[in-house]
């Protein structure tokens, strides 16, 4: 654990916490666990083999809107990169362990609903779970405003990564037929998506 805190302290993405985290989160169909990631710091890895499909974990936090969102990141309290949009002004102020999910533009893993990260391939045991941060982020609470560099390593990787609209078309329809986006991000891309 102190080594695992030592780690947590380095995670410059994240909020310096005076929680404890737990090392291993039981949650849906098997185990997680935060360790040191190859695409940034601190990941969360499969501690079992995961089917797709399964819930991995519902992601929790404080559920605010964007006024509040601003107020958190103005008083430094989180970063633009943290809360996770779950409606079209609603965010999770995600807790540590929600928090420890990197980003990739070629996850196997996705959010369904508001905040269940679901599987969306096998996932190996010792794997890291990654979901597309893109796909929560709308175009409409503040256009071209957010903005992250991925070092995921993927071939389709995206190197600058924004609101959902930078998602290429061809894979959002994939994310829509896995059924891994948000509906206030259906509703707000369903001209783009039907046409
Ligand atoms: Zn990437």
């Amino acid at each position: 654990m102190r080594i695992f805190e030592r780690a947590f302290g380095v995670f410059s993405r994240k909020r310096s916490y005076d929680v404890n985290i737990p090392m291993v989160v039981r949650a849906g169909s098997g185990s997680i666990a935060i360790g040191v990631s190859d695409i940034h710091q601190l990941g969360s890895f499969a501690t079992t083999d995961i089917n797709k499909g399964d819930l991995i974990c519902a992601l929790r936090g404080d559920v605010i809107d964007f006024k509040e969102v601003l107020r958190r990141i103005k008083k430094r309290k989180v970063t633009p990169d943290d809360p996770l949009q779950i409606d079209a002004d609603l965010f999770i102020d995600l807790d540590p362990a929600s928090l420890a999910f990197n980003h990739s533009c070629n996850p196997n893993a996705g959010i369904r609903a508001r905040n269940d990260l679901i599987a969306i391939r096998d996932i190996d045991a010792g794997e890291e779970i990654t979901y597309d941060y893109s796909t929560t982020v709308s175009c409409s609470v503040a256009p071209d405003a957010w903005t992250m560099q991925c070092r995921c390593n993927s071939e389709n990787c995206r190197s600058s990564i924004c609101n959902v609209k930078s998602v290429p078309r061809a894979l959002l329809l994939k994310y829509l037929h896995m059924n891994v986006l948000q509906s206030y991000i259906v509703d707000e891309l369903s001209d783009y998506l039907e046409n």
